[in-house]
């Protein structure tokens, strides 16, 4: 819209210079042209003729770019090479939700893209989920620096983001992936071990606690693989899902 007015505007510039008789207009006098950024708000009337779910995907952008622009974190503003939104549906049947992005997130931009969301997309495909159906996020969205733990004042700072993404998505039920934001979103103060076998509720929605897919990559016994698995069983239960037969 911005750029048809744009190019009308000059249209008529054109003409009334025509009208006063310059035929022509000098390459050297013609001056780079910078566009200032143009905010993504639609006007008024059209939201209002809009679906609710489109006017939810149009508040997620502007939340995505409002992310994109934050630097309340000094540490993680000058470390990080872009924010990592998240990604998927809208009413998403799943949200998955980790801690923060690791390195490949970080020069990626986009969630679970790292040799543990590669894992993460297997145990979605084992649930009989295809992974542009569930959505993926985390609860800060810039990457600390040697993938250390998110601190408190960094997830205070991005606790609005994270509400409010999770109020525009609208998930039917949530995985918190590890004991970081298994306690965060169960708001307990307990061990995984704890957390885990569990229904919990988030915000409306129902909440499983389950083990990090970087950490079950980790663990060499094969414990937490199977307990994990024993989490999605109890998530597909919970969502009145048959739980498929191990291949
Ligand atoms: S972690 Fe969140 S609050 Fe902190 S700089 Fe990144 S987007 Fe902003």
């Amino acid at each position: 819209m911005a750029a048809i007015n744009l190019l009308e505007q000059l249209h008529l510039h054109l003409e009334a210079l025509r009208a006063a008789g310059v035929l022509f207009v000098p390459r050297s006098q013609i001056a780079p042209v910078r566009f200032a950024p143009q905010p993504v708000v639609a006007p008024v009337e059209v939201l209002a003729q809009a679906h609710p779910v489109e006017v939810r995907r149009r508040e997620l952008d502007v939340l995505a770019q409002e992310v994109a622009a934050c630097g309340t974190c000094d540490e993680l503003f000058s470390t990080r090479l872009t924010t990592v939104f998240g990604a998927g549906p809208l009413n998403a049947e799943v949200m998955f939700v980790g801690d923060a992005p690791g390195s490949d997130e970080d020069a990626q931009g986009q969630p679970f893209v790292g040799p543990g969301g590669l894992l993460l997309g297997r145990i979605v495909a084992a649930c009989g989920f295809t992974r542009d159906r569930v959505y993926l996020m985390n609860v800060i969205k810039c990457r600390p620096p040697r993938n250390r733990a998110p601190s408190t004042a960094e997830c205070v700072n991005c606790r609005d983001f994270f509400q409010r993404q999770f109020e525009l998505v609208k998930p039917k039920h949530v995985v918190a992936l590890g004991h970081f934001v298994s306690k965060l979103l169960a708001q307990q103060n307990a061990p995984l071990s704890q957390l885990r076998g569990t229904v919990h509720q988030y915000r409306g929605a129902p909440l499983i606690c389950t083990h990090h897919p970087d950490d079950i990559d980790d663990d060499k016994t094969g414990r937490l693989k199977r307990e994990t698995w024993d989490d999605m069983k109890l998530l597909l239960t919970t969502m009145g899902r048959e739980v498929p037969k191990p291949s």
